[in-house]
């Protein structure tokens, strides 16, 4: 029953998060109230939509993609953001908490983890948005980094409060102790957060931009602070493996070829899921190949 409300939640955050999405234009503040409010339309013949056209998902599969005055193709953007906003809402908290709250009742669980989980749905959303926007429009709003970089500092605080300031919480789990810094939490985000924009300044600057831009480092540095050291380095890993996949797949379909390059925004937010769902099975198994 939670995880049913939790995923309609979702759905609907995922609806009004498209209209963040596509009324954003790279200069008006990305929650700009203005560009937010009045009716929602269509992008195509301007025609106001009414309630039982604005339903997440239903009304796209209902109308077949299309608008149901001019016929022209909705986005697929539109139900695929409502429902990975959905996932979001309802996976985040149940790999954090799900063997809990199966065994208890919600009101068993620790106060301290469901604050947790709630910082944790707020990072996937803000990547959510970050890379519907970077595939539509090339560029990582400066807000959407701003904001999780203030939620990665509460995430922060969050685990501080629940493990102590001593215990970073780490996909790696137990291996994290290899790569150094797990003292001091506060540290270790600070590490975390110069090393992946020093990586990214780096590599901006022997490809001399081409490839990486300003906004991909810009967005290291509240990952950094959000995933701690080593995990943060784990992330651009698993973005980097997933992007040359993408790159190579779509060369070998004849989409683009090797020069045109893919925003890198949207991986970013791949290789944070990956580490975040699958980080510690893939660590587990990666040191025990290696012991
Ligand atoms: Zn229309």
């Amino acid at each position: 029953m939670l995880w049913a409300i939790l995923f309609f939640f979702g759905l609907a955050i995922g609806s009004f998060l498209n209209v963040v999405i596509l009324r954003y234009d790279g200069e008006k503040f990305l929650f700009d109230a203005k560009a937010l409010g009045g009716r929602s339309h269509c992008m195509h013949c301007g025609k106001t939509l009414r309630w039982f056209e604005l339903v997440p998902v239903a009304s796209f599969l209902a109308q077949r993609g299309r608008c149901r005055h001019c016929a022209a193709r909705l986005s697929a953007q539109y139900p695929a953001v409502e429902l990975l906003s959905a996932l979001v809402f309802t996976f985040v908290p149940y790999a954090l908490f799900g063997a809990v709250a199966g065994a208890a009742p919600i009101g068993a669980v620790n106060p301290a983890l469901i604050v947790i989980a709630g910082l944790w749905i707020a990072v996937f959303e803000l990547l959510l948005v970050m890379a519907a926007i970077d595939i539509r429009m090339g560029i990582i709003p400066d807000e959407i980094n701003v904001i999780l970089g203030v939620v990665g500092i509460a995430l922060m605080i969050a685990v501080a409060g629940y493990m102590g300031t001593s215990l970073n919480q780490s996909f790696l789990g137990p291996y994290a102790a290899i790569f150094g810094a797990q003292g001091d939490i506060l540290w270790n985000r600070a590490i975390a957060a110069a090393a992946a924009g020093a990586f990214f300044g780096v590599l901006i600057a022997a490809t001399r931009g081409r490839g990486m831009g300003m906004g991909d480092l810009k967005l290291a540095i509240p990952l950094g602070i959000v995933f701690g050291w080593p995990d943060v380095g784990a992330v651009i890993i698993f973005s980097f493996v997933i992007g040359a996949a993408a790159g190579l797949f779509s060369v070998v379909r004849g989409a683009k070829t090797m020069k045109g390059s893919l925003p890198f925004g949207p991986f970013l937010a791949i290789g944070a899921a990956v580490m975040f769902f699958w980080g510690p099975a893939i660590f587990a198994w990666y040191f025990s190949l290696i012991k």
